[in-house]
């Protein structure tokens, strides 16, 4: 079945078997929020949004640490906006008095920061997963090469297989993933090939347009229960992803633990800088990752999958995307920003 038409009247008419779907990529959450999908679902067909929004899975303790930077004297923070409003421990970076910060829209930008004010230390916030990890290791490839030294970066970046596993035998009751197009690029869509393969669960990668989305959805119903991998966007995908890209990333990264807000440890699900280029390093290891967060916050099972936004006790009453309080609420592929926006 190749006609959209047939597909949407499949997925609204659907009477099989309940079937749990999880998108893990934030931007797919965005998109299947505008386009009004989950509308026309057959309701035997559910869908929730899991930890692929990189603010949303940022630990309180970094953003305490930006804070801190932000706070020093002759140091300046760079980051992307989003990043701004996420809550630390206490406030959020925006909050924070006395800080020095610039929004940016590319890590290359702070090149040109720390070219015209020398004096100054640069740092940038570089959160991401296996999509934006490239843009830093090219940002520490020509800050080397040019011999630019005051600026740094301060990582929290995250890879997605090691969590997906997790969420696998977390028992949310997961039957298949929409996998992230974005990360499929660089990675290759057999990053997912061991979990589908070891969990028996389709995944199915995918465009972000709302056909790519009701395709891929069809593919994963009739896909149930089936541990395979199935490419469905393959104008840009391919099986094994942009070898020169990873070639790049492993240059300057290597695989460490890493610390999720709302999840905790999930060991090897990270990358920091080489050891060898602790000179460019902000403090990003050893930070102290206990979560602080309002106690009411449920973000912890939302980005789990195991609830959804508007069960949170604040959702839409204190916790509105201009008082966010966790960082599901915060960027506009949050799942609990997304819902507030489009129900
Ligand atoms: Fe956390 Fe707000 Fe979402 Fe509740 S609605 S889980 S408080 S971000």
């Amino acid at each position: 079945m190749t006609d959209i038409k047939e597909i949407t009247e499949y997925l609204k008419n659907y009477d099989g078997p309940e079937i749990c779907i999880m998108e893990i990529c934030g931007s797919h959450t965005g998109a299947i929020a505008k386009n009004g999908i989950p509308g026309i679902l057959s309701e035997k067909i559910r869908l929730i949004s899991g930890p692929g929004c990189p603010v949303c899975v940022t630990p309180s303790a970094y953003i305490d640490r930006l804070i801190e930077i932000a706070q020093t004297d002759g140091h300046t923070v760079v980051t992307f906006g989003d990043l701004l409003r996420v809550p630390g421990s206490r406030c959020s970076l925006q909050e924070a008095a006395d800080a020095s910060y610039k929004m940016v829209y590319s890590p290359m930008d702070i090149i040109d920061l720390a070219k015209a004010d020398p004096d100054r230390t640069f740092v940038f916030a570089a959160i991401g997963f296996e999509t934006t990890t490239p843009v830093y290791a090219l940002l520490m490839q020509t800050i080397i090469e040019e011999k630019i030294k005051n600026v740094k970066i301060l990582t929290a970046l995250k890879t997605m297989p090691e969590v997906v596993d997790l969420l696998c035998s977390s028992g949310a009751g997961i039957d298949a993933f929409i996998a992230p197009g974005h990360v499929c690029v660089v990675t290759g869509s057999d990053i997912f090939k061991p979990a589908a393969e070891k969990y028996s669960l389709p995944f199915v990668v995918s465009g972000f347009e709302a056909e790519d989305l009701l395709s891929t959805l069809y593919l994963l119903v009739k896909n149930k229960g089936k541990g395979v991998v199935i490419n469905n966007y393959p104008a840009v995908v391919s099986t094994e992803g942009n070898k020169k890209a990873q070639d790049l990333i492993d240059k300057f990264f290597e695989k460490t633990d890493a610390s999720w807000r709302g999840i905790g440890n999930v060991p090897l699900s990270g990358r920091s800088l080489r050891t060898e280029y602790t000179e460019y390093d902000a403090g990003s290891r050893g930070l102290d990752y206990d979560e602080k967060k309002n106690k009411a916050c449920s973000c912890d099972k939302v980005i789990m999958g195991k609830l959804s936004p508007e069960q949170c006790p604040l959702f839409g009453k204190v916790c509105t995307p201009s008082t966010p309080q966790g960082a599901c609420m915060v960027s506009p592929e949050g799942s609990c920003s997304t819902r507030y926006e489009y129900g």
